[in-house]
């Protein structure tokens, strides 16, 4: 299938083809496994503040049909192509089995750079890319939520959209909404503190104290900044943080709230003054207790892998390891790895639950949402650690195996239509 050709693709495909070699999945249902069921690609024409009409390409790919309707993420950034998005749903598939939540995968993108749009254009190309995809989504058929670029605004614009197609309201047609329109409490916050969670059972296991750790966060957006104050909510201290502008160090801690109030003048970490500026590639070489990639795929790869100078590497971000450097991370037992899938599930989980409460339009308070979010990834954690002890596979092949091992269940029992 050449058309999903790309980079993160290709690494997506390649964890999928060494595992389902551990599991022995017979060469016939591999394909069926691996590639989407489907996917979409159209053209977003928006009338610009300027007067002009610029044509931005947009897609959404739904990877499995098995188990319920596709779920996951919309990304708005300049690098978005079919195949990142392919690769993207394909990993939604396995951590959604993973968790035991009764999707597929799914993601979308709009080709776009955001920090350049006005609120204007974003909602023009956020309702016109609703529109197009319109019969491709619904509660029962595939529930878009937010990703790199995309927040609670756009998916009230997504769900607004669709219910004016509709001609009733449909809140449970996308997750990750304000709570005012049938939001969950505490899904804007469920990736990262999911993420510090985990990073606390991790220390657990290590016998390290939160209080003892320092901490390093690559990306300092949604799922970045919450896991920083989840961490130092737990006496973790938080020496370097970074966005797309580079990074920011200060071995004695950085103090987030003053963080905060930068972030919500100036809308990038440029010109924070109370650290020293360091690079992103810099950034992930320092020596520290806890590694966080939280922004894009790809960073930790055979050239930085040996010196990253870490315990615990938590994946917050989709796909920040290539599979070259995790061949180096294998020779490195001296380093836990909670890998994406297991390590960013609190955000699908708890848009699982949004879904849920939408369905019966009966909400839950935030007490009980995140009881139930840390319950299920509790399970994850030790179904995952339980078999990669128990076979000696490193974390992230156990959690693969998991996640892979479920659809591929369901799809035998299903048979060749979904
Ligand atoms: P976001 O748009 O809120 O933030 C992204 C951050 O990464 C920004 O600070 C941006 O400046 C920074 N960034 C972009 N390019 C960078 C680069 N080259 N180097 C360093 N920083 C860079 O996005 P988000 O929702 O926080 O998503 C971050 C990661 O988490 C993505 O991999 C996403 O797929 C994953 N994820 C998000 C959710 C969610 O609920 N939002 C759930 C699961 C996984």
């Amino acid at each position: 299938m050449d058309i999903y050709r790309h980079p993160t693709f290709d690494m997506a495909c390649a964890q999928f083809d060494r595992v389902a070699d551990l599991l022995g999945i017979d060469p016939l249902d591999r394909d069926r496994l691996k590639y989407p069921k489907r996917a979409l690609t159209v053209a977003v024409p928006v009338r610009m503040d300027d007067g002009t009409v610029n044509v931005f390409t947009g897609f959404r790919v739904q990877h499995h049909l098995s188990l319920g309707p596709t779920k996951g993420g919309m990304r708005y950034h300049p690098d978005v192509a079919l195949g990142e998005v392919a690769a993207l749903a394909m990993w939604m598939s396995w951590k959604c089995a993973l968790t035991g939540l009764p999707y597929g995968g799914a993601k979308g993108g709009v080709t776009c750079d955001p920090r350049r749009l006005s609120i204007n254009e974003l909602e023009g190309i956020t309702r016109r890319f609703t529109q197009e995809i319109i019969s491709f989504i619904g509660q029962q058929i595939d529930i878009p939520a937010p990703d790199v670029g995309t927040n609670e605004q756009t998916m009230a614009w997504m769900m607004d959209t669709y219910s004016i197609h509709t001609g009733h309201s449909v809140p449970g047609v996308v997750t990750g909404k304000p709570v005012s329109l049938g939001g969950s409490q505490g899904r804007r916050e469920a990736t990262g503190r999911g993420v510090g969670f985990l990073v606390g059972r991790a220390m657990e296991a290590l016998k390290l104290k939160p209080q003892d750790c320092t901490a390093v966060v690559q990306g300092f957006g949604n799922v970045g900044s919450v896991t920083a104050s989840s961490l130092a909510h737990f006496g973790t201290k938080i020496i370097a943080i970074s966005d797309v502008d580079g990074g920011f160090y200060n071995a004695n801690g950085l103090d987030l709230a003053l963080v905060d109030r930068h972030l919500a003048q100036h809308r990038s970490l440029a010109g924070f003054t109370e650290a020293d500026r360091i690079t992103n590639e810099e950034l992930l070489l320092l020596p520290c207790d806890v590694l966080v990639p939280a922004a894009l795929e790809r960073q930790i790869t055979e050239k930085n892998a040996a010196q990253i100078q870490c315990r615990i590497l938590a994946e917050a971000a989709n796909g920040p390891t290539t599979p070259e450097a995790d061949a180096i991370l294998d020779q490195r037992p001296e380093i836990f790895l909670i890998p994406d899938i297991l390590c960013n599930a609190g955000g699908v989980v708890v848009s699982y639950f949004e879904w849920v409460q939408d369905l019966q339009s009966f909400f839950w308070d935030e007490a009980e949402v995140m009881g139930k979010l840390y319950r299920i990834l509790e399970t994850a954690f030790k179904q995952t650690t339980t078999l990669a002890r128990a076979r000696g596979l490193s974390m992230r092949t156990a959690a693969l195996s998991l996640g892979i091992q479920r659809v591929h269940e369901a799809k035998k029992l299903r048979g060749l239509f979904p």
